[in-house]
């Protein structure tokens, strides 16, 4: 199968860019890093798959960059959405079907002593750092070179994911004054943050990461990296914000801080967490939560202000539920992990037969697959791959029905619904794509 052209997404996308300002709604849906062009417009997604509006069918690894881990249209979630729709979409009152996605949370993972709920990651990371700058009484945040935590101000510094993607790490529109507030170091180095803390430790609030990366590809914490994390943060007397956006309930049935890679999770527990993507089971939504005498600061009991007209609203939670409870089937993770090393072995075959360089960084039913010859352990070794092979692997995947994240920044997820036909189909897709980018 070769998908040459898609003239409805062509029409399509010249349309929406007459309203819609660069015809999408989120910078990393264009297709600016590979090669240009009208992004896909798809009509429809079930289970594994997408059909486009030019009825082309492609395989998904994009998992809508994350949340959709149980495929497209899960007869559960969507059940769990159309009866919360039935029931009325927003009371602005409280509900019990919150209390039960709380519970949910908190039995996974269990530094969570309270949890908040709020519409998306980036405001669920925002306000953890309100709360952590309330409590502290402190204003600077140090985070990781390449993490990325949502589009507030604060963290659109060294930015990875879509702002990497787009060559504007740095976001324009920040006053230098909150720039200033945040100190960026590369990620697994500890002597960076003892050094940052040493400089400016009184002044820290917070020292925020992403425990396990998703936005500079798949990257692992090197051993004790956490730990000493954590240590150095407490000596300073700042807290630790894990951004568990992408991490919670990826790679098992809890979330980075829970894995069972990390030996000491005591020792790895942040103070705050942020949460989003996959507790919403594919709508909005998005979490903070952490230890109760910090999450006590938050209004109505506290004097950090954090509110919302859309927060915890009926469908988002009923469909979180219903996610979370499908990934409680024994099983389900297991075989993600064993999908994803056929995935990846064979990409790493069919790449090694074409004589094409490539670093896969698996973890569990994620990765992410990097043209270099090195490993890719922190942001610039990610910034050091080739774009453009990557760009080319991109369209030539895409014209085989494979859909994956227009960045060379961005991980391929396995969902519950891909099946071993689906495998199979991508590296047989991807032999074709080595041997015609090792002709040029
Ligand atoms: N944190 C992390 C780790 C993320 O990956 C993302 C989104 N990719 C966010 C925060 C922001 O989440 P949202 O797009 O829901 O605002």
């Amino acid at each position: 199968m070769s998908i040459t052209h898609r003239p409805n997404s062509e029409a399509l996308y010249e349309e929406a860019l007459l309203h819609i300002a660069g015809g999408v709604n989120s910078p990393s849906r264009s297709f600016k890093a590979v090669g240009g062009g009208a992004p896909v417009f798809m009509e429809r997604a079930c289970g594994a798959y997408f059909w486009d509006v030019d009825g082309n069918r492609y395989i998904d690894y994009l998992a809508a960059y994350g949340p959709i881990i149980t495929g497209h249209a899960h007869p559960h979630i969507t059940g769990a959405i159309v009866r919360a729709a039935q029931n009325g979409t927003l009371y602005g009152t409280p509900t019990e079907l919150e209390i039960k996605l709380a519970k949910m949370l908190k039995d996974a993972i269990p530094s969570l002593d309270k949890v908040r709920f709020v519409n998306s990651g980036t405001e669920a990371v925002m306000t953890t750092i309100r709360v952590a700058r309330a409590y502290t009484k402190r204003s600077k945040i140090i985070k990781f070179a390449g993490c990325y935590h949502g589009h507030s101000d604060l963290v659109l510094v060294a930015a990875g994911s879509g702002p990497s993607t787009l060559g504007i790490p740095d976001s324009a529109g920040i006053p230098t004054t909150i720039a200033q507030e945040v100190i960026t170091v590369p990620f697994n180095d500890l002597d960076g943050l003892k050094a940052a803390l040493e400089h400016w430790g009184d002044d820290v609030a917070a020292v925020m990461v992403e425990p396990i990366v998703g936005n500079f590809g798949m990257v692992m914490p090197e051993p004790g990296f956490l730990e000493g994390l954590c240590k150095l943060a407490r000596d300073a007397g700042a807290l630790v914000i894990y951004d568990e956006v992408i991490s919670a309930f990826r790679f098992h049935y809890g979330s980075a801080q829970t894995f069972k890679a990390f030996q000491d999770h005591k020792a790895i527990e942040p103070d705050l967490t942020a949460l989003g993507k996959i507790i919403g089971g594919g709508l909005p939504i998005g979490a903070y939560g952490g230890r109760k005498e910090i999450m006590e600061q938050i209004a109505p009991l506290g004097p950090a202000y954090q509110a919302g007209t859309m927060a915890g609203n009926p469908a988002s939670i009923s469909a979180g539920i219903a996610c979370l409870e499908v990934l409680q089937t024994p099983g389900v993770y297991e075989r993600m992990n064993r999908l994803a090393i056929m995935l990846a072995e064979g990409l790493q075959q069919a790449a090694d037969q074409h004589g094409i360089d490539i670093t896969i960084n698996r973890i569990r039913g994620s990765f992410s697959a990097h043209f270099c010859n090195h490993p890719v352990t922190n942001y610039e070794e990610a910034q050091d791959t080739d774009g453009e092979r990557f760009a080319r692997f991109f369209q030539l995947m895409l014209s085989e029905g494979i859909c994956l994240a227009p960045s060379k920044y961005e991980a391929w997820f396995l969902t519950t619904e891909h099946s071993e036909e689906d495998i199979k189909q991508t590296i047989e897709a991807a032999e074709r794509a080595f041997a015609q980018m090792a002709t040029r």
